[in-house]
C-alpha cells in the first residue's frame, strides 16, 4: 500500500486502472476496481487530511478542505458561490451524509429523455444502494443527537399537514456535534477517506494526493494515462511532475466543475462536453424562537420534507450552521448586527434545495480554472420563492415569533402577518442568497452520441479507454441528495468495465 504526497521531484507509475478524484464517485470506484481484483491509482487534487487534522472553525474548514477556500461561483444575473471539497474523500469529507435512494422516476426519465438507464439498470442500482447503505452504516440520527433544530421542524411540519421525516445518514452513531461541514472529527460520519479509500490502499492500491491532474493522456482515441504538477497542500507551489500510466482505463471523477474543463483540457473532442449543468440551489430561512434552539447541537441535518418535489419541485431540509457563518448571512452593522449575532442560540435554521430546471455550461477557462455559467429562470425562482414561504410558514407553525428570510428589499425580520411579502417577493435572483452544493452534468451520459458525453456505462464516446464516473454523468436533476446515486453509478460503471 502506497500513499504519495506532494514532492519537489518527478514521479512515475504504472497501474491498470486510473481514478482521478477520490469523492463520492471516484473513491467508490477506486474500491470497486480493488475488489476486483485491479492494481488501481486514485490521483487526488487535494490533500489527505485525517479527522484529528480537521479544523475546528468553519474559517479552518474552508482554508484546509474546501475547493478554492469555497471562493467558486456560478456567473449569471448572480453570482451564486458554488461550494465543494478538495481533499482526499473529495466533499464527503465536508457534506451532511444524508442518503437517499435514486427515485424511481429519475430512471423513467432517463430512459424517456436520453435513452439510458433501461432494462435491469434501475435494480442494479437499487442492489448497489442496499450494500452501499450496510457498508456506510446507514442509520437515523439517535433520538439525543437529532437537536431541537430538526424536533421543531417536525413539530411545524405536523401542524402544517405536509409529510416529514428524520433522514437517514451514512453515520455511525451520529453524535450529534452540528459540525459535518468541517469534518466530522469523532469518526462517526463515514466519509469516503475513512471508508473506501483505506481499502484501496489495503488492496495494493495507490494514492496520490496533492495531485491535480493536468490532462489525460491520449494516443489517438485511447485513454493512456495522467498528467500533472504536484501542489503543496498549504503554499500552493507547484512541485515536480507526475505521471501515472494506466494499462486498461482512466476513469475521471474529479466533481462537476473539473471534470469536463480536465477532458477539455485534454483534447477530447464532444460537443456535448460541457454543457447540460445543473444544480439544486439552496437557501434558508431564519426561524427565532423564544426559547433556546442551540443549533449547533444536533446532527447538522436531520430532518427533511419531499412534500413538494414533484410540485412545484423542491426538497426541505434542517441545517446547522456554526455562529460564524451565520453572521455571514446576517445583515446590518455595529451594534445592530452585534444583536442579531447575539439571537444565535434562539435562531432555527430550514433550507430549501430547489430541483431546478435551469441549465448552465461548465467549461476550461484561463489559467485552467473552471468556469461555470448559470442563470436562473423566472420557473426556478418561482419555486425557490414558494419554498421560502413554506419554511417561513413551517417556523410560526412550530412557535416562532420572527423569521429572517434574508431577501434583498424586505424587512429583515417578518411576523406572521407579514408573509405575504415573501409571496410576492422580488423574482430576481440578485435578491437571494442562494449556493451551489448538488450539483450535476457536464459529460452528460446518453444513448445519442450527438447529444451525449458518455454511455450508460460511463464510456466517453468515441474513447477508448477513457471514462467518467462522478456527477458529471448525471443528465437531469434528481430532486433528492446525489451522493447515493453518484455511488452506485460509479458501481455500475466498474462493473461493466470489469466484465467487458
Ligand atoms: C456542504 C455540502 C453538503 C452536502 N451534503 C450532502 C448530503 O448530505 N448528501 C448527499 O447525497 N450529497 C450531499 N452533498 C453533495 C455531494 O457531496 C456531492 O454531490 C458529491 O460528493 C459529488 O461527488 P463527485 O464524485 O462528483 O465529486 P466530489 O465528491 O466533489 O469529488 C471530486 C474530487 O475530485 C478532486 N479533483 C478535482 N479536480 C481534480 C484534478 N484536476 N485532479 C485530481 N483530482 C481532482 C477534488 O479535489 C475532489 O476530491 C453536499 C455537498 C456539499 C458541498
Ligand atoms: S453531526 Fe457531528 S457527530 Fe454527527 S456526523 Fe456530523 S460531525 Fe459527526
Amino acid at each position: 500500500m502506497t500513499h504519495t504526497s506532494f514532492r519537489e521531484d518527478a514521479f512515475t507509475l504504472d497501474v491498470d486502472y486510473i481514478v482521478v478524484g477520490s469523492g463520492a464517485g471516484g473513491a467508490t470506484a477506486a474500491s470497486a476496481l480493488a475488489r476486483g481484483g485491479a492494481h488501481v491509482a486514485v490521483v487526488e487534487a487535494g490533500p489527505w487530511r485525517d479527522p484529528e487534522h480537521y479544523p475546528h472553525s468553519m474559517y479552518g474548514a474552508m482554508r484546509d478542505l474546501f475547493d478554492d477556500w469555497g471562493a467558486g461561483v456560478a456567473q449569471g444575473r448572480a453570482l451564486w458561490p458554488i461550494v465543494q471539497s478538495s481533499c482526499v474523500g473529495g466533499t464527503t469529507v465536508i457534506n451532511c451524509a444524508i442518503c437517499v435512494r435514486t427515485p424511481a422516476d429519475i430512471f423513467d426519465q432517463w430512459e424517456r429523455e436520453h435513452g439510458v438507464a433501461g432494462g435491469s439498470f434501475r435494480d442494479t442500482m437499487w442492489k448497489h444502494q442496499d450494500a452501499l447503505e450496510t457498508e456506510l452504516s446507514a442509520e437515523l440520527p439517535p433520538p439525543e443527537s437529532l437537536g431541537r433544530n430538526s424536533e421543531l421542524a417536525l413539530i411545524g411540519a405536523k401542524a402544517l399537514g405536509y409529510e416529514s421525516h428524520v433522514m437517514t445518514r451514512y453515520t455511525k452513531r451520529c453524535a450529534g456535534s452540528g459540525q459535518c461541514l468541517q469534518g466530522c472529527r469523532s469518526e462517526r460520519k463515514q466519509s469516503l477517506n475513512l471508508q473506501f479509500i483505506p481499502e484501496v490502499l489495503a488492496k495494493g492500491g495507490h494514492v496520490l494526493s496533492c495531485a491535480p491532474v493536468h490532462r489525460v493522456l491520449l494516443e489517438g482515441r485511447r485513454a493512456v494515462g495522467v498528467t500533472g504538477r504536484f501542489r503543496h497542500p498549504q503554499t500552493h507551489k507547484k512541485g515536480g511532475t507526475f505521471t501515472v500510466r494506466a494499462r486498461k482505463a482512466v476513469l475521471v471523477a474529479a466533481s462537476v466543475t473539473h471534470t469536463a474543463p480536465i477532458l477539455e483540457r485534454s483534447g477530447v473532442k464532444n460537443p456535448m462536453l460541457g454543457l447540460g449543468f445543473r444544480a439544486h440551489p439552496g437557501t434558508g430561512v431564519f426561524g427565532i424562537y423564544d426559547d433556546v434552539v442551540d443549533m449547533n447541537k444536533g446532527a447538522t441535518q436531520g430532518w427533511a420534507s419531499m412534500a413538494y418535489r414533484d410540485d412545484p419541485g423542491f426538497k426541505l431540509e434542517t441545517l446547522s450552521i456554526p455562529p460564524e457563518m451565520l453572521s455571514s448571512r446576517l445583515s446590518g452593522v455595529g451594534q445592530e448586527l452585534m444583536r442579531r449575532i447575539g439571537e444565535y442560540r434562539h435562531i432555527a435554521m430550514w433550507v430549501l434545495a430547489v430541483r431546478a430546471e435551469s441549465v448552465g455550461t461548465v467549461h476550461n477557462g484561463l489559467f485552467d480554472r473552471s468556469v461555470v455559467k448559470y442563470g436562473f429562470n423566472e420557473a426556478d425562482m418561482l419555486r425557490l420563492r414558494k419554498g421560502m414561504g413554506v419554511i417561513a410558514r413551517t417556523h410560526f407553525a412550530a412557535g416562532a415569533k420572527k423569521v429572517v428570510p434574508g431577501i434583498f428589499g424586505l424587512p429583515y425580520e417578518l411576523t406572521a402577518d407579514q408573509l405575504s411579502l415573501i409571496d410576492e417577493g422580488p423574482l430576481d435572483p440578485r435578491a437571494y442568497i442562494a449556493i451551489l452544493s448538488h450539483l450535476f452534468g457536464g459529460c452528460v451520459m446518453g444513448k445519442d452520441p450527438a447529444r451525449s458525453v458518455c454511455d450508460e456505462s460511463g464510456r466517453v464516446h468515441g474513447y477508448e479507454g477513457l471514462l467518467v464516473a462522478d456527477a458529471s454523468v448525471i443528465p437531469t436533476n434528481l430532486g433528492v441528495n446525489p451522493q447515493h446515486t453518484i455511488m452506485a453509478l460509479a458501481r455500475t460503471f466498474v462493473d461493466r468495465l470489469l466484465e467487458a
